[in-house]
């Protein structure tokens, strides 16, 4: 023989519900009408009165489902998300619409006389145009972040071989600033080098700065020397520190 049972399993579950977006406050009150039908529901909170309710919710709703709505008002990451998703639609009607335009564009050139056709291969050509130089400005951009890469670079290894030298308990080494990429974008070979990264006038015044003040603050100031070989045919600077004064 066989019978059948039921019973009811009570589950237990940690829900999230998300401080208030208004105030911070934590104590929020999960609600519904109790409508059977039209039932509104959402959260409330008990600190400053702020809502998040949302019509339509069915009778009886979960614990869950309500948090669900009062979160998604509420919880910080979720509206980003949200917005996120708003932007992402936006550029893809941009998109559309700019697809749309040129057709309809190409459409009127093509019924149109040969002023018509030439203007719109003008438009076309300056269009082009706009683009390239947009690509350009950002390649010019990027090989700039690589050289200031570069020169930080040379400052960070100088910092290094004056930090290891000092606790080894020898004196620092000269660095030559002699050649090499941070060579080249300072401009090492000109007796000007160090007056214009004092004066703001070099890209590199924000790295040159940056060594300075980490001198000062390990109570060393740094000197860049700008020295010449016997000949005159070659020069270039030389990097020391020496204890503050
Ligand atoms: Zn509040």
């Amino acid at each position: 023989m066989q019978i059948t049972e039921t019973k009811t399993v009570t589950e237990t579950k940690e829900i999230y519900v998300a401080p208030c977006l208004k105030c911070g406050s934590a104590d929020i009150k999960l609600w519904d009408c109790g409508y059977t039908e039209g039932n509104v529901g959402g959260g409330v909170c008990k600190e400053c009165g702020h809502e998040g309710k949302q019509g339509w919710i069915g009778s009886s709703p979960s614990k869950e489902q309500l948090a669900g709505i009062w979160n998604a008002a509420n919880d910080i990451d979720t509206l980003i998300t949200a917005e996120n998703t708003k932007i992402e639609a936006s550029r893809r009607t941009i998109t559309e619409l700019e697809s749309l335009r040129r057709e309809r564009a190409d459409a009127a050139a093509r019924k149109g006389n040969l002023g018509a056709k030439l203007q719109h291969v003008q438009r076309l050509k300056e269009e082009g145009a706009a683009l390239a130089e947009k690509a350009n400005d950002a390649a010019q951009e990027a090989v700039e972040l690589q050289r200031a890469t570069e020169v930080e670079a040379f400052f960070e290894s100088f910092k290094l071989s004056v930090t290891l030298s000092i606790e080894r308990g020898e004196l620092p080494k000269p660095y030559a600033l002699e050649e090499g990429e941070a060579y080249q974008h300072l401009g090492a070979w000109d007796s000007g080098m160090v007056a214009k990264l004092n004066t703001g006038q070099s890209k590199y015044s924000p790295q040159w700065k940056a060594l300075i003040d980490w001198g000062a603050g390990n109570g060393l100031k740094v000197d860049c020397l700008y020295t010449w070989d016997g000949g005159g045919t070659r020069s270039w600077h030389v990097l020391t520190v020496k204890p503050m004064p």
